[in-house]
């Protein structure tokens, strides 16, 4: 038996709006590209089936090739929407080519009476559309799911499912026995359905997965400077020090607070306050390694955990922030506060984040009674003093 084609374009359709309204809502709570571009995808499906209903009308002529764009179009969306999900744009040119490729075509072959006008051209670019969709899927990179990885092939699936019907169509034509019972409006329209179900559902869990991980990531840093906050620093560098513990490397810690931050604030606005930090943070990220954390640890307080680094290698890192921090430029009639620093560092990694970090905080203390602008060094040895010292 062959399918009814009629029928199964009219259920496609339904599904399809179905899920358009649902994607709509989606887009609408949660702002996520992916879900926008999905919703595009599938208002261009909706709309580019509802055409083909009209093949046998006298509106024919024009609806077949508006038809096979937007469908085409859908098919580059959908890649448009993986691409987000990898934080890749993607240009105007690159979606509109396939549609354009498969509009000039389309209008060639007659299609006020030859429903498959431009038919050879629209199943590659809907093969290469959804290959391109398949491939992008599959390079996201992902924080905890897999999901990508089952939608990228159910995507390579339907490319391949496309591929079989552009070569039939090629060899055969589309009136072959094999074409109409495999490949036609028909069969084609049910895998479609089944897919857009399955896309459609997976998507649900990109989407949320994608929040989450943003979700994440603006927990884990301070808004203003970008750096990590308090809570992430600690959790990370508890856990980087029990590893560089087990390879018994060392570690340095440098707590710096820029001196007589207030008075910035007071004499040029809290918005000049605001740029130096910005600047501290930037002098910081410059002068350390890619592997180091540094955070801001309170309001104008910083801290930098820096694995394998000796406490002369921490005291040079912390004049070369004060050198960054001197050289930078400064607004108009603005002078950027100069810093104090406390630097303390642990062979072996042998003491704990804790205390080092009480160490590093009474060496800063030191350095702020000593005058300020300085870097104020502290060793386990000393540690003791210094603390003592400070809350005497
Ligand atoms: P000291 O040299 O002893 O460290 O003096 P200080 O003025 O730097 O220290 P104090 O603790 O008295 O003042 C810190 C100031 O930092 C007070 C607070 O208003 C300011 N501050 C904290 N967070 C921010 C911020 O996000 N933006 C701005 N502009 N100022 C901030
Ligand atoms: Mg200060
Ligand atoms: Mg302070």
């Amino acid at each position: 038996m062959v399918l009814d084609a009629f029928s199964v374009r009219v259920a496609l359709g339904v599904v399809t709006v179905t899920l358009f309204i649902l994607f709509c809502a989606s887009f609408h709570r949660t702002r996520s590209p992916y879900a926008g571009w999905w919703s595009l995808a599938l208002l261009e499906f909706m709309v580019g089936n509802a055409a083909f209903l009209l093949n046998g009308t006298t509106h024919q002529q024009w609806a077949n090739p508006v038809g096979n764009v937007l469908v085409v179009a859908g098919a580059f969306s959908v890649w448009a929407g993986a691409r987000s999900l990898r934080d890749l744009k993607t240009t105007p040119w690159q979606l509109a080519v396939g549609a354009g490729i498969t509009a000039v075509a389309s209008v060639l072959e007659d299609p006020g009476t030859n429903v498959w006008s431009g038919g050879f051209v629209y199943l590659a670019m809907m093969t290469v559309g959804i290959a391109l969709a398949a491939k992008d899927l599959w390079f996201i990179k992902a924080s905890h799911s897999q999901v990508h990885k089952a939608l990228s092939l159910a995507a390579g699936l339907l490319a391949l499912y496309y591929l079989g019907r552009w070569g039939v169509y090629a060899a055969e034509g589309p009136t072959s026995a094999t074409f109409r019972t495999y490949f036609g409006p028909a069969p084609s329209g049910l895998v479609s359905m089944v897919l857009l179900v399955t896309v459609s559902f997976s998507m649900t869990a990109l989407t949320s997965d994608q929040l989450i991980k943003g979700l994440k990531e603006r927990a884990a840093r301070d808004h203003l400077t970008g750096l990590l906050n308090r809570g992430t620093f600690l959790e990370l560098a508890t856990g980087e020090l029990n590893r560089l513990r087990a390879t018994e490397s060392g570690v340095a810690i440098v707590l710096a607070d820029l001196d007589h931050f207030k008075a910035v604030n007071d004499e040029y606005g809290h918005g000049a306050g605001d740029v130096a930090l910005k600047a501290f943070a930037a002098a910081c990220t410059a002068s350390a390694r890619s592997t180091d954390l540094i955070a801001r640890y309170g309001g104008e307080e910083f801290i930098l955990f820096l694995p394998g680094a000796t406490q002369e290698r921490a005291e040079s890192i912390a004049s070369e922030i004060s050198r960054r921090m001197a050289a930078m430029a400064v607004p108009e009639g603005v002078t950027f506060p100069t810093i104090s620093y406390g630097v303390t560092s642990s062979p072996r990694a042998a003491a704990d984040l804790a205390f080092m970090i009480e160490v590093a905080d009474a060496a800063l203390y030191s350095a702020k009674a000593q005058g300020r602008n300085r870097i104020v060094g502290a060793d386990r040895l000393e540690a003791a003093i210094i603390a003592d010292e400070a809350r005497s």
